[in-house]
């Protein structure tokens, strides 16, 4: 995800400015077939987005399937939103322009060619309800096609235009996964990443004019050209969503590494082939320490962002207004969590601290594993100690208590400050203190086993705890401690 504790700067300032806010060898994502499929194409002319999106959808619940929901992510951009996507504290670096709304339309539900009732529900107008002509049992398929469009704002975030690039992150309604309670609906919160979804595979058509470069989560398999029109097509499959960036600035590095290949979409790096080093060590590291890379392509993307960066299948984005130490710190975090969330799923809204945790971990293991970039483990742990400590005292003085627990979901952080401690800062502590307290084989087994367990599925903290438990490591007690918040740092 995107807000993070910069190491690079903890070291310097402990202090609340340091925050900023912000196939190879495929193991699984082809074997399992069963899965809905996306089929959609878009075309994007100044701030419309037009799309055909033609859903395959495949039931791998254990109960029949009446109506399909789909989030409606970019919808959160309308003027009305109840929830505002951008916090109030970057409201003026979001929208430079002055206040710029999006919306999403849909214009027609079809199966087989027969209309479908639809409806747009959700405490935010957030969800899609498509009601399907009959029910769907069990590993049975109901394929149905969306009509759309999006009207896409001026605003610096995951789905909108900026001064050099278009971020188009959730340009589709995308259906939302599913938990024991049925369908979860994802309400757009400010802080943190508002998602949850399930596994599916793409394809996906984009036209666009000839002279933009189209960066994309999935790997090119054709293109063509004609009457200034530009159509790409890509495809990914198993993955949680699919998002691609568009600019026509973009100045592209290719590069391989584990038989990957890498792409990286720039347009104002000076240190452009140091920025693919560091992705391709962090690529190499994290094969080597969880699992391959599930993906034959990676594509690193510098675009505006008001937070370091963000994290899709395949592709993340990354600020293009860090310092370089930070932005290359940045494409360390961002590249786990193409295992700590494109891999092993969470429910963001529910369990942000899962992903995260694990994300800025794999940072200290890769700074630990290259010293050329001059970050030491024992100091890292170190300002991260410091700097839980300093907000606990903060806390305390200014509310009298502090809440430490971390099984809180989005809804139960009142500042960003609290949740980058919770969410980054303690579990990174966490997993360090596991390390210590388990030994090196238990604590990498551990991690191993999480990943090959809940590769492509969806974990919770109580499936943590049983793949260290799994491996030996008699960790209940541990995790225990920290998630309620018992646990004095
Ligand atoms: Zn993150």
């Amino acid at each position: 995800m995107k807000k993070f504790l910069s190491f690079a700067l903890a070291l310097i300032c402990l202090s609340f400015a340091l925050f900023q806010a912000g196939c190879k060898g495929c193991n699984g994502c082809n074997k399992d077939k069963n899965r809905t499929k996306y089929l959609i194409d878009v075309t994007i002319e100044d701030n419309l987005l037009t799309g055909v999106e033609t859903v395959d959808f495949y039931n791998d619940f254990s109960v029949p399937v009446s109506h399909l929901e789909f989030n409606l992510h970019a919808n959160a951009f309308r003027k009305d939103a109840g929830y505002k996507p951008i916090a109030s504290q970057y409201i003026n670096k979001a929208y430079k322009n002055g206040f710029s709304y999006g919306e999403t339309n849909i214009n027609l539900v079809t199966c087989s060619g027969e209309n479908l009732p639809f409806e747009i529900v959700g405490q935010d107008k957030n969800v899609l309800k498509v009601t399907l002509p009959k029910e769907v049992f069990p590993n049975e398929r109901c394929t149905v096609e969306i009509d759309y469009s999006i009207t896409l704002a001026n605003v610096v975030a995951r789905t909108g235009i900026n001064e050099h690039t278009v971020n188009l992150a959730n340009f589709y309604p995308i259906l939302c996964a599913r938990d024991s309670g049925g369908f979860y609906q994802c309400l757009y919160y400010s802080a943190g990443d508002p998602y949850f979804s399930d596994c599916a595979d793409y394809e996906v058509s984009v036209t666009t004019n000839a002279d933009i470069v189209v960066a994309s989560s999935g790997k090119l398999i054709s293109q063509k050209q004609t009457n200034g029109k530009n159509k790409c097509v890509y495809k990914l499959n198993s993955a949680r969503s699919f998002c691609l960036v568009l600019s026509d600035e973009f100045k592209v590095l290719k590069d391989e590494q584990d038989g990957v290949e890498i792409l990286y979409y720039y347009y104002d790096d000076a240190d452009a082939f140091g920025s693919v080093d560091t992705t391709k060590k962090a690529l190499k590291l994290f094969n080597e320490k969880f699992a391959n890379y599930p993906y034959s392509t990676y594509t690193v993307v510098q675009t505006e962002f008001l937070q370091g960066g963000m994290e899709f299948p395949g592709l993340v984005m990354i600020s293009d207004a860090l310092e370089h130490e930070a932005y290359l710190e940045v494409i360390v975090h961002e590249t786990a969590h193409q295992w700590w969330q494109t891999m092993v799923g969470n429910n963001e809204i529910e369990h942000p601290f899962l992903d995260e945790g694990l994300a800025e971990y794999s940072v200290v293991l890769f700074y630990e594993k290259y010293p050329e970039y001059d970050m030491r483990r024992k100091d890292i742990i170190s300002s991260c100690e410091k700097t839980f400590r300093l907000f606990c005292s903060i806390t305390d003085k200014l509310d009298g208590e502090v809440n430490t627990s971390m099984l809180r979901g989005l809804n139960g952080y009142s500042s960003e400050y609290e949740y980058v401690n919770v969410c980054y800062v303690k579990p990174c502590i966490m997993f360090e203190y596991l390390r210590q307290s388990i030994g090196e084989n238990k604590f990498f087994n551990g991690l191993k086993k999480y990943c090959s367990t809940y590769a492509f599925k969806n974990a919770t903290p109580d499936d943590l705890i049983g793949a260290f438990e799994s491996v030996g490591a008699n960790a209940n007690g541990f995790f225990e401690g920290f998630f309620s918040g018992k646990v004095i740092i």
